[in-house]
């Protein structure tokens, strides 16, 4: 049996031609029209991709998409916007959408980015898992970051991370250059049913930063205004000028 693909669609003509493209793909397509319906469905089953439009019946995709992600569901989705909606594809790939086409759109790309969707998330979930007896260790810049032992060194050097701090520094270096909202940090180093608020993360981050600086083999975050953070290597011609 192929990969499960769910197509949230309204429009009749489209979610059959997406439908019928996929399943020429090999996939095992489910569909749905309806935004309360799939969001019901995602959290019941399982499905591999969800390909997501944003005017829906009952509630639109950015709905679907925020309350999935805040129940830690992490399929991947890709969004369809109507066309010239750029701020609809900042919104989308803000709330957690992998990838998003823009409609009309040409079925071959939709399906090399289907394609290339769902190679992102099973190598991403490789990442994720550790055999036994097998140290990972992640590197950025002359950071190390051990995750079996909590364990953090600055060129060579250790330092100490308080746990919940080591987790928001693993999960940012395994996405360097990457703006990660607030709500990713709260679900996965928190977990979604967390009560404390958005402030106990800026609190860690603002303590992990201090932590992390004056050194120049270090990394630096970024705070992105309105979004959250971006793990960056300190440029080496800052250090020398300073
Ligand atoms: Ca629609």
């Amino acid at each position: 049996m192929g990969q499960n693909v769910l197509v949230v669609e309204d429009e009749q003509t489209l979610s059959r031609l997406l439908t019928y493209n996929l399943e020429q793909e090999g996939y095992c397509v489910h569909h749905c029209n309806h935004g309360v319906v799939a969001l019901q469905r995602i959290m019941e089953e399982s499905f591999d991709l969800v390909i997501l439009d944003i005017m829906l019946p009952g509630i639109n995709g950015f709905e679907v998409l925020t309350k999935m992600r805040q129940r830690g569901i992490k399929t991947p989705v890709i969004v369809l916007t109507a066309r010239n909606a750029e701020a609809d594809v900042v919104q989308g790939l803000k709330l957690g959408a992998d990838d998003y086409m823009t409609k009309p759109f040409g079925v071959a790309e939709l399906l090399a980015r289907v394609a290339a969707v769902m190679r992102r998330a099973r190598s991403s979930d490789g990442d994720a898992v550790l055999r036994p007896g097998q140290e990972r260790v992640i590197t950025i810049g002359g950071v190390s970051i051990y995750p079996e032992r909590y364990e953090v060194t600055i060129d060579g050097a250790a330092i100490s991370l308080r746990p919940k701090e080591f987790e928001v520094l693993q999960y940012m270096a395994q996405r360097p250059g990457v703006v990660v909202t607030r709500d990713d940090l709260m679900n996965i180093v928190w977990g979604f049913d967390y009560v404390g608020g958005q402030r106990t993360v800026d609190v860690h981050v603002s303590t992990l930063r201090k932590k992390l600086e004056n050194n120049p083999f270090s990394v630096r975050i970024e705070s992105i205004r309105g979004v959250g953070y971006k793990l960056v290597q300190v440029r080496k011609a800052l250090v020398h000028s300073e």
